[in-house]
């Protein structure tokens, strides 16, 4: 067993509700795998409080990083001191590292992993119309990553429309010649399609999408980790349609997470 001691390097992950969450059970087996001295706490902070908080974190020396989740992930990106390129056209950020002088780095992993864990599964994007039901941090991320994976068209349809829209016209700035339209909840005709919307989290929620529209060749993909089986995969599966789980998009962002975050090779940390 691990003990935690003055030299443990400290990672935390935030968000708000936060009983959810798997990622500290993954990088701390990951940590204890690779034996390194690091542990990775909650830390459960509301919107209101994630400014204050952050700057307490820059002071915090033996801080080595963070995950970010709902619903911090765009309100981060102001509060680091530098971002990647790929996380600022996005506007989302869910990892960030504190270096030594207490620079906070942020970096968006959501759609690098999202379609990690499509082609781990077999599923190559390449040239495939997508339809993606969302317009937050995680469908931002994953619209950016589709079109950087080659995929022949994208259909964004969101709630809230204006973000949609704002959504096509940021990739057509980084992409011009991607073929980006906004839909509505009708996603026929496409090839694969994303819940990337929060809805499926809660019991009782909507359906993100018509799943009456939905045809047996298309795949149905989530980004929603629990329930495994949300109820879009169940009336999908049930229209003969393939589903892919949220879980593989996690569980590909681990390593990179990982590797961002220092979790491989600690300065000083001890066996
Ligand atoms: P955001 O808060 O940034 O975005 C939420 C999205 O859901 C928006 O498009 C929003 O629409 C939509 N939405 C929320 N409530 C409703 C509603 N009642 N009706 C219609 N649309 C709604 O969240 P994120 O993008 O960061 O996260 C979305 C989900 O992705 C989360 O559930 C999270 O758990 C999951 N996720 C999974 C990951 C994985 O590794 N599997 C990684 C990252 C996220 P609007 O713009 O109109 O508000």
């Amino acid at each position: 067993t691990r003990e935690i001691t003055g030299h443990t390097r400290v990672y935390g992950i935030l968000a708000d509700p936060i009983h959810h969450v798997k990622t500290p059970q993954m990088l701390n087996a990951l940590m204890a795998r690779e034996g390194r001295d690091g542990v990775m706490v909650p830390f459960q902070v509301a919107p209101d409080d994630l400014a204050t908080l952050v700057a307490g974190l820059k002071t915090m020396k033996s801080l080595g990083g963070f995950v970010v989740t709902v619903p911090h992930k765009t309100a981060i990106v102001d509060l680091c001191d530098a971002v990647s390129d790929s996380a600022r056209r996005i506007g989302a950020v869910n990892t960030v590292r504190r270096e030594a002088d207490g620079r906070l780095i942020g970096e968006m992993l959501d759609g690098k992993g999202f379609v990690g864990g499509l082609l781990a599964a077999g599923i190559d994007p390449k040239d495939k119309s997508v339809y993606l039901a969302g317009a937050g941090g995680a469908a931002n991320a994953i619209a950016f990553a589709f079109v950087e994976a080659g995929i022949s068209r994208l259909t964004i349809a969101n709630r809230t429309r204006a973000k949609a829209e704002d959504l096509a016209v940021r990739l057509a700035e980084a992409y011009p010649k991607a073929q980006v339209d906004i839909g509505n909840p009708d996603p026929s005709g496409h090839d694969i399609v994303v819940n990337g919307t929060s809805l499926g989290l809660k019991d009782g929620d909507a359906l993100p999408l018509d799943t009456a529209r939905l045809s047996p060749e298309q795949i149905v993909a989530e980004v929603i980790m629990q329930p495994e089986e949300t109820a879009l995969l169940a009336a999908a599966k049930a229209k003969g349609c393939r589903i892919h789980f949220g879980k593989p998009m996690l569980a590909c962002q681990l390593d990179l997470m990982a590797e961002f975050l220092g979790m491989r090779a600690l300065p000083g940390a001890g066996k």
